[in-house]
């Protein structure tokens, strides 16, 4: 079998459910869009409602159809990106939430299903998604007379705790809401750990619970195996992979590795990532390619079946360094070749 192996460790997501929420006092939800970060909406999500999650968060109405067949009917299922044109039958068959955007989505909404639960999001200056001051002022009375679930918006630099964005949106976000009487949630991951005034009523995790940062106390939750296919010797001079992009200095034991860019190992990571034997370092040498990576082997004592690229010893976010970009990009770009097993609920990796 030459699929790479991915464990994921969900008595680990359920860990880092647990810390976080210890953190606050308030309600603590779980964010389980793009398929739970790549490591499967629906086992994480039923795992956190053992957990004691209660609210669950999807971007896409059709995400939010498929997590309601795993989760039956115990949980709340909120909609990002709100009530778009033909969501109307999904939102209603399968119990979700859509929070609203635009004034165009509450239209439809209170149009379409009068009746139906719903959320808002306000704009405090991130210019993604949410009500801009002038629409929240037309709407928020009528809007907020039906109960909204949810009153939320969103930290745009919340990973850099000094950055002075975060006390500036919890300020408009104060100014649009104080004195409502509906839950109010704007922290997600790093706004959690910015401190208490963040919390609200309820906070919204989702890469803390993935073992990413910026929760640098998370348990990891991925660990990714790939076998090796062939082991050759090169002598002082010979190059590998396409371009020739990698000339040995030394006589070099050399392991070719079935996975590549196909199944999310992000080309950028070409000649700088790191596998790993246990826990010994081996450089990715040459370029990543659709299927297959090169890995200079040379300084092991003997040659091992596979080498890990993610495990403790390498985290979603060190593998992120290697090819510049953020663990949240490594975890959702994870194949969908891989063979996939879910560690039990009490079980650990080893170190
Ligand atoms: C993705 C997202 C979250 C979760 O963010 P993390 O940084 O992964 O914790 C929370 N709220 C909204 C609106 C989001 O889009």
């Amino acid at each position: 079998m030459s699929t790479g192996h991915l464990t994921i460790d969900l008595g680990a997501v359920g860990a880092n459910w647990r810390s976080l929420n210890a953190l606050t006092s308030c309600e603590t939800a779980a964010v389980v869009k793009a398929d739970g970060y790549g490591l499967g909406a629906g086992r994480v999500a039923a795992a956190l409602a053992k957990q004691g999650a209660r609210i669950f968060y999807v971007a896409v109405a059709e995400e939010g159809a498929a997590l309601r067949t795993a989760l039956g009917d115990r949980a709340q299922i909120r909609v990002l990106t709100g009530h778009m044109k033909g969501d109307t039958q999904l939102l209603v068959d399968h119990h979700l939430t859509p929070i609203l955007n635009s004034l165009s989505q509450i239209d439809r909404h209170f149009r379409d299903l009068p009746d139906h639960p719903f959320g808002l999001q306000l704009d405090t200056g991130m210019n993604r998604l949410g009500l801009e001051w002038d629409d929240w002022a037309q709407v928020a009375e009528p809007a907020l007379r039906r109960k909204p679930v949810v009153v939320m918006s969103h930290l745009a630099c919340a990973d850099e705790p000094d950055h002075p964005m975060n006390p500036y949106q919890l300020d408009v976000f104060h100014q649009m809401t104080d004195g409502i009487t509906t839950p109010r949630s704007l922290a997600a991951t790093g706004g959690m750990l910015l401190g208490s005034e963040y919390h609200f009523d309820e906070c919204r995790p989702g890469i803390g619970l993935y073992g990413g940062l910026p929760f640098a106390a998370a348990r990891p939750v991925a660990r990714l195996d790939l076998p090796i296919v062939q082991i050759r010797d090169l002598t002082e001079g010979e190059v590998v992979g396409y371009g020739n992009s990698w000339q040995a200095e030394r006589p070099t034991r050399l392991a070719t590795l079935s996975a590549g860019y196909a199944d999310g190992l992000l080309r950028a990571g070409s000649g700088r990532a790191t596998l790993w034997a246990g826990s010994q370092p081996c450089p990715l040498v040459g370029r990543i390619s659709m299927d297959l990576i090169t890995v200079d082997i040379t300084d092991l004592r003997d040659d091992p079946v596979s080498l890990s690229i993610l495990s403790p010893d390498q985290t979603v976010d060190d593998l992120a360094r290697a090819a510049g970009t953020i663990g949240y990009e490594i975890l959702t770009s994870l194949g969908a070749r891989y063979s996939r097993r879910y560690a039990g609920e009490a079980t650990r990796f080893g170190s």
